[in-house]
């Protein structure tokens, strides 16, 4: 089945050519051209990836990104922004954004990250049905679900997929670059900042204390690993 892209942009001219080159790619798209019918659109098709501009009428794509992760939506989620700002994009990614890319941008990259953030991980863990266990944490990967002490944690795809590589190779240290190119699967692009945000964000969600971690843990100039 082909897989959905919700485009959320308010200039039309970038919604074509995203729309152009997604189905050249394959993929079923969904336009809107304002933030609340994106948001109403993203609840209702339930789609496999959101491309979500920040400045947009009637709701702003950090709104609505943290809308939908209130929700408990997982969708991968790339905000499209036109600012430089550092603090806009990384913004993004604390509101629950997977990944952000700044306009103008190349389609090039903008189908590898698409295409990198749709990909399903660790499909084999899926099919065995092997449930990962550590301390109070429980991830089932048949269901792509996460427990802690029995409850529920809502993790974005991205949150989830890194903590699965993590603890599939517990005690061993990754570096930023390596987490990057395994767990975004970008070789060239990645900005080490998606990395360390993502990393705080699965903190807050997993970690009794997320300033004092126990089972995701820094190795100061070197990477991050999984506690033993
Ligand atoms: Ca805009």
């Amino acid at each position: 089945m082909d897989k959905t892209v919700l485009i959320v942009e308010d200039e039309r001219a970038i919604v074509e050519i995203l729309k152009f080159n997604l189905k050249r790619e394959g993929y079923d798209t969904l336009e809107a051209l304002d933030g609340e019918t994106g948001l109403a659109l993203a609840r209702e098709k339930d789609p496999d990836l959101i491309l979500l501009d920040v400045m947009l009428p009637r709701m702003n794509g950090f709104d609505i990104c943290s809308a939908l992760r209130r929700d408990g939506r997982t969708v991968p989620i790339i905000m499209l922004t036109a600012r430089e700002e550092e603090t806009d994009k990384v913004f993004g990614l604390e509101v629950g954004a997977d990944d952000y890319m700044t306009k103008p941008f190349s389609m090039r990259e903008l189908l590898a990250r698409v295409k990198a953030n749709i990909r399903r991980r660790n499909l084999d863990y899926a099919a065995a049905g092997t449930l990962l266990t550590a301390g109070s944490l429980t991830v089932n990967p048949a269901s792509l679900t996460v427990t802690r002490n029995g409850q529920a944690v809502d993790l974005t795809q991205k949150e989830y997929d890194l903590l699965l590589y993590l603890l599939n190779a517990r005690g061993r240290v990754f570096s930023r670059e390596e987490l990057m190119s395994k767990v975004w699967n970008y070789d060239y692009y990645g900005d080490m900042r998606t990395v360390d945000v993502t990393i705080r964000r699965l903190r807050e969600k997993i970690e009794e204390d997320p300033g004092h971690p126990a089972y995701i843990m820094t190795r100061r100039g070197a990477g991050y690993y999984f506690s033993e």
